[in-house]
This record gives C-alpha cells, structure tokens and sequence, in this order.
C-alpha cells in the first residue's frame, strides 16, 4: 500500500491572503481531497518584526470563506523553535554545520567584490573548516557539497539541475539562535510528514538548498512541483495593478467562493477545455498531471462570469446565506414570513453577482415603490387605468397566487380589453418595481405575494387617476 499524500500550505502571515497564495493553497488541498490525503496548515510566523495577529486572521478567514479546510494544523513556526534548535544541533554534531564569525562588514566586502566581479554573491568558507564553537554575535551555516549536482525532480518542470558550485553555506540559524526560513521549513516539512510540496516557482532557487538539508538529516524527499506565478493582463507578475489582490475583497465585492476555487484552479491547472466546474468535481478531477508550465493570465472578466454561472447553477437555499449579508449592506432586513428563496430564484438568472443581486431585490422589500420618473411618465398614464382596474379586481377574487393562475388572469384580461400583453406588461412592472428592468411579472407577483401585488397595483392606479384628474383640470 502506498503511503497518504500529505501536502501542506505554509502562509507567511504578513499581509492578507492574496490570489497567488490562496491558488497555491487550492492546489495542495484538493491535491490531498483528491487522494483521501492529508491537508496540513502552517503558520511561519518565524519573522516576529513582519508577521502579525491580524495577518494570521485574515488568512484563516479567506481559508474559511473558500471552504478550504485542513487536517492538521495550524501548526505555528514561533511555537517550535526547540525542536529547529534540535536539528541545528543535529546538523552541527553531524558536521553538516559550523558556527561562523564573519562579521557583516566582511560579508558585506564579500557581497561587492562578488558583484564587481559579475560573479554571483557568495559565502567564501571563511570558518568552513575552523571548527568554531558558539559565541557572540555567531551565526551557523550549513557547509554544502562544494562539487556535484543537486537535482529538483520536479514534477512540473522536470528534471533542474544545480551545480553546488554556485551555490553556498547558506545560513541556517542566526546570531540569536532563530532559525533561517531553509531550516525551518525542511524540519517541519520532515516531521509532519509532508511527502509533496506544491508552491509558486519563486521559490525554485531555495529548493536545492532544502534538498541538501534532507539529505544532511537523513529524510526522504518529499515531491515537489513548482507552478508558474499568475500574470496579468500585460503578462507582468500579478499585482495590486491588476485588481484587488486580496482573496477576502472578492467576498466583499459579491463573488461565490465556488466561483473563486473555479477560477484559481484555471490560473495553472486544466481538464481538457473545460471552464465550469463545481467544487465536488474539482476534487474529483485534480491532478499533478495537468497542472500546466505556463503561467496563468488573471482576467477579471472571467472571473465575473463564472460567478453568474455559479450562481445560476446554485440553489436558492445555499445562495441565501451569501446574499443576506448583502441585503444587510442595503438596509434591508429578511423577515421570517419573507419569501428569501423566490426573491434568489427570479434574480439569480440575472444576478452577475451578489451585490448586483442584492439591489436587484431591493424592490421586493420595500414598504412603497419608489417610480423612477422616465418610467412612470412613459408607462403610467390615464390610458391605464382602466385595464390596472380590472387587473386589481381579477387578482383580489384570486384564490391561488402561482405563476399558472396569474397568467390565465392576465390573458383573460388582455382578450376582453384587445390590449397587447407588452401594453400593460410594462406599467404593472413599473407600479410593482418602480422600473422597467426586472424578473418576469409572473415569477415576480408569485414572490411579492398578494397583499403587497395589490397595494402597489392601488398606489399605481391611484397615481394614474390623480395624474389623469390633474390633467382634465388642465384642459
Ligand atoms: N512561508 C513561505 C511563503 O509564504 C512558504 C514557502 C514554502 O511553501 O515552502 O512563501
């Protein structure tokens, strides 16, 4: 039996989460989803100056709203310092580390003369091989193979090949005993067992350097597979430019987070030419296999579309949730005896968003409608008082309200009056919305219910006898 994919996603809490983190997030969750794997969450909170509590919170809202779970976790670099500082040991015991005194002014000289040189900036083994102890102001390194290869077998870029000459004893721990991000990262990565590491490719040049330090502790290597950074339009790295950057700003804005795993997951990783999927089929269909070399392109239209498709492709109940918020953000208050799941179905085929959605349904709330003037001069005249008159009594001796029952009312009316069913189609939307733009009128009475369907019918046909007055007294 082969062993449990364990992956892992290892924020640094230093911002929100943003697109390229949340994608690589996604990609190693639905990795472990897709093979009964595990899912591990790390905070690397290592960096005290930058990280922050709010930063930390942030992340696991945005993890929260994607619906990305984790299995083990979050476990947090600051609470295991001890056992970074036991590996240190390991590593120096072993002779796979060695304190060093360079003093930042030497590697300083080092680093300039590097670059006059057009030589990369380098360690140059200075206290390699002194056999130094600890002291003040010493850091440790990890002395590196100084000859040979070091090779990332990785799995979406193939086999890439470091010479170790260009590489150097990198720092593992600091002055003050804290471990480098190298160190930390390989110590966690080997005890919580992570066997596949997927991450951006800005992380390529660290990777030969974490694999010696596997070897130097004597792990197995985990996979890894390194995806292309997102681009934006104009193929430079993603960035605040290009739009909101934030995971969360996309919930604020109206956005379905089944929409936004859609998306993510199409910035690097195809199934054929298919665009829509659903979160059961991503998990489904994931794989390393089609996670692509070259770099996803963020076009915001898109992901707009697939939001209208997502929310269409929804149910009324799992929408409501995500809508009410907004409604809130409107001033409205969903009541129990309110109809939330009619109001969603009549505007989801036309909601691009939930923000959209949520103006959209303003109408359906409120205690009067507001006429939007162009609408009222156009379709609210004298002409209609008659044909509002007979719709108001029709619907009063109604005894059901379903779209069927209205419809058969209203073609009755339209034969005996001769009117066109746009003739009056029109001023009833008006008189029930304020607007000419809404669901269908059927739908839409069904959901308004009869109560509030009859009292905006009166205020409409009430304003079109007073206008209608006021015009007689003018002639
Ligand atoms: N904390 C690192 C980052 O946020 C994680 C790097 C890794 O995946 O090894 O970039």
């Amino acid at each position: 039996m082969t062993d449990k994919i364990i992956t892992r996603f290892p924020p640094s809490p230093t911002g929100y989460l943003h697109l390229g983190g949340a994608r690589t997030a996604l990609f190693n969750w639905l990795y472990a989803r897709h093979t009964g794997g595990r899912f591990v969450l790390r905070i690397e909170d290592t960096d005290t100056q930058r990280s922050t509590q709010a930063s930390v919170d942030a992340i696991f809202e945005a993890l929260e709203w994607l619906g990305i779970d984790w299995d083990e976790g979050p476990f947090f670099q600051s609470e295991r310092i001890d056992v970074y500082r036991e590996n240190i040991r390991r590593l120096v015991e072993t002779g796979h580390a060695y304190y060093c005194t360079c003093s930042p002014d030497r590697l300083e000289q080092m680093r300039k003369s590097a670059m006059e040189s057009g030589g990369k900036p380098k360690y140059d083994g200075t206290c390699r091989e002194k056999g130094l102890g600890p002291g003040p102001g010493s850091v440790i390194r990890f002395k590196a193979p100084l000859d040979g290869t070091t090779v990332v077998a990785d799995r979406i870029r193939g086999h890439i090949v470091f010479q170790n000459s260009e590489l150097d004893d990198f720092v593992i721990a600091r002055s003050d005993g804290m471990p480098t991000y190298n160190l930390a990262v390989v110590v966690d990565d080997i005890t919580m067992k992570i066997n596949t590491i997927i991450r951006g490719d800005d992380h390529i040049s660290n990777t030969p350097k974490q694999i010696q330090l596997y070897q130097a502790l004597g792990a197995e290597l985990p996979v890894f597979g390194h995806v292309p950074m997102v681009l934006g339009h104009d193929r430079t790295r993603l960035s605040k430019r290009h739009g909101a950057m934030s995971v969360t700003a996309y919930r604020d804005m109206g956005y379905h987070p089944d929409a936004m795993i859609n998306f993510l997951v199409r910035l690097g990783w195809s199934h054929g030419d298919q665009e829509f999927f659903t979160r059961d089929e991503l998990i489904e269909k994931f794989n390393l296999e089609h996670i692509g070399k070259s770099a996803g392109v963020f076009n915001p239209e898109k992901l707009l579309a697939l939001n209208a498709e997502h929310i269409r492709a929804a149910s009324e109940a799992s929408l409501a949730p995500h809508l009410i918020p907004f409604l809130q953000n409107t001033g409205i208050t969903v009541k129990p005896g309110d109809d939330l799941n009619g109001v969603i179905k009549t505007l989801k085929p036309r909601s691009k968003t939930f923000a959209e959605m949520a103006d959209a349904a303003a109408f359906y709330f409120a205690e009067t409608v507001v006429y939007d003037e162009a609408a009222a001069k156009k379709f609210l005249t004298p002409a209609i008082a008659g044909p509002l008159r007979q719709i108001v009594d029709a619907l009063k001796q109604a005894e059901n309200f379903d779209e069927a029952t209205l419809e058969a009312i209203f073609t009755k009316i339209l034969a005996d009056s001769g009117l066109k069913f746009g003739k009056i189609a029109q001023p009833v939307r008006v008189a029930l919305t304020g607007k000419t733009v809404s669901p269908g009128i059927f739908e839409m009475i069904e959901v308004l219910g009869k109560q509030k369907t009859l009292s905006r019918l009166e205020q409409a046909y009430a304003f079109v006898t007073v206008s209608a007055a006021g015009e007689e007294n003018l002639t």
